[in-house]
């Protein structure tokens, strides 16, 4: 071929490309025009579709976790959304568009809560167990402690379902009282109105501390912040490895099915933390005069006010759980030396609380001066541990027992358990020795 004729097919081949291009540009954006026009009303439908849809999920997460009013609110919030659902002007008086339907459902269930009238239910559990091998290997804390008085995660993971379905519902420890206002300085039992067959459920964890003694046995570490605004358990592998779970304790497994179960939680409520003092809390030693420690305190109000707004509460579990609550010979003194020390080292990182939850479940006379003490200091709640399922009303405290739910209560009171709570062989760990 000549240089000259492969030049001019080249050249032709261009121009046609260059002409194709031309039309095919020019038919693109007549289309793009025609499409612009038509999408604006489409894409403004569709948007408000979705914003709607979007408006109705947060109302239903709202109203499934019994925030009744906030939810009603928030379908009220654009009165557009509602009007253009059946499409225009005829529409405000609809009644059968998606927000109004949901509007009506949401008032008929906020008309139909029920005064709760039957026992009470307060149960805890203490950390839970994450490596059941270090936890049960002999080495360390006895196991048989451990296999006692402790679950593990893979227990509770298994409760929460079939607490859920037996119809508890997570309710805030401190409603269960209010101030009496015809007696000052008295307080009264406050009602609880749910949901007809639904159960209010207390949940407490006791020396939420991490102690030392732990360490080495398969707990958690500490619980932290993490960056995503959440708190998270510090959990060291049996490798060594630091990491950060969302299942290394009762409280980021709580919060995330309470995230995904809204209907288990009276308007976000979670549970209460009991700490004591002697080693700190939450895993940070801030009374041992550590160098670390004002920096410590500052990470504990942190992680407290964070749990704080997300349904946790605090209670003071003594300061140092010591045996003399125990065997009894606990002195005026030492009553007084043990709570005024809390009230001064741990308050003021965790915040106030009228709520006390005894050492070793102990349970006092109400007119015992060392009860008294405890009273007078503001615990109006105090919480000892019998399966009861009765509250005391003592004018100006009252006395709500708790039950444990552990290797022991699993094991030796499998059928009370079984009855009240979960189907306690599918629960138990097979990881743990013969009790
Ligand atoms: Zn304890």
């Amino acid at each position: 071929m000549k240089k000259s004729m492969k030049a001019a097919i080249i050249m032709g081949l261009i121009a046609v490309v260059a002409v194709g291009a031309v039309i095919v540009r020019q038919y693109q954006t007549e289309a793009v025009f025609a499409g612009a026009e038509k999408t604006a009303a489409q894409k403004a439908q569709l948007e408000l579709e979705q914003k709607r849809e979007n408006l109705l999920e947060k109302a239903d997460h709202l109203y499934r976790g019994y925030y009744y009013d906030e939810a009603i609110a928030l379908l009220k919030s654009d009165p557009a959304m509602v009007a253009t659902a059946t499409g225009g002007a005829t529409a405000p008086t609809a009644t059968d568009d998606a927000i109004t339907v949901k509007l009506a459902e949401i008032e008929k269930a906020k008309a139909s809560l029920v005064k709760y009238e039957g026992p009470v239910q307060h149960i805890f559990f203490h950390s839970l167990i994450v490596y059941p091998e270090l936890a049960f290997d002999g080495r360390g804390h006895p196991a048989q402690g451990y296999n006692m008085w402790m679950a593990t995660v893979s227990e509770f993971k298994k409760m929460l379902p079939s607490l859920e379905a037996k119809g508890y519902v997570l309710y805030p420890l401190a409603d269960y009282i209010e101030q009496d206002p015809g007696n000052p300085g008295k307080i009264k039992l406050k009602d609880i109105y749910l949901p007809p067959g639904k159960i209010p459920l207390v949940l407490s964890v006791d020396d939420v501390n991490y102690y030392d003694y732990m360490k080495p046995d398969g707990f958690a570490n500490r619980l932290v912040m993490g960056s995503d605004g959440r708190v998270w358990t510090e959990v060291i592998t049996p490798e060594g490895q630091v990491t950060q779970t969302r299942d290394g304790d009762v409280m980021p497994i709580l919060d995330d099915y309470v995230e995904a179960h809204p209907e288990f939680s009276w308007r976000g409520t979670k549970g209460t933390l009991a700490l004591t003092g002697y080693q700190g809390a939450l895993g940070y030693r801030i009374t041992d005069n550590l160098p670390q420690e004002a920096e410590w305190q500052q990470t504990v109000k942190t992680i407290a006010d964070a749990m704080k707004a997300n349904g946790w509460s605090f209670a003071c579990h003594s300061y140092t759980h010591n045996g003399y609550f125990r065997d009894g010979s606990l002195t005026m003194k030492q009553i007084k030396y043990d709570t005024d020390r809390w009230i001064k080292k741990i308050m003021p990182y965790i915040g106030e609380t009228n709520i006390y939850v005894s050492p070793f479940g102990v349970h006092f006379k109400k007119d015992d001066p060392k009860y008294r003490y405890i009273i007078d200091q503001g615990f109006q709640i105090y919480c000892p541990v019998d399966n009861s399922r009765r509250i005391t009303v003592n004018s100006d405290n009252i006395v709500m027992p708790r039950v444990n739910i552990d290797g022991y209560s699993m094991t030796k009171r499998a059928a009370e358990l079984q009855k009240y709570y979960f189907d306690v062989p599918a629960v138990l760990d097979p990881a743990r020795p013969e009790l």
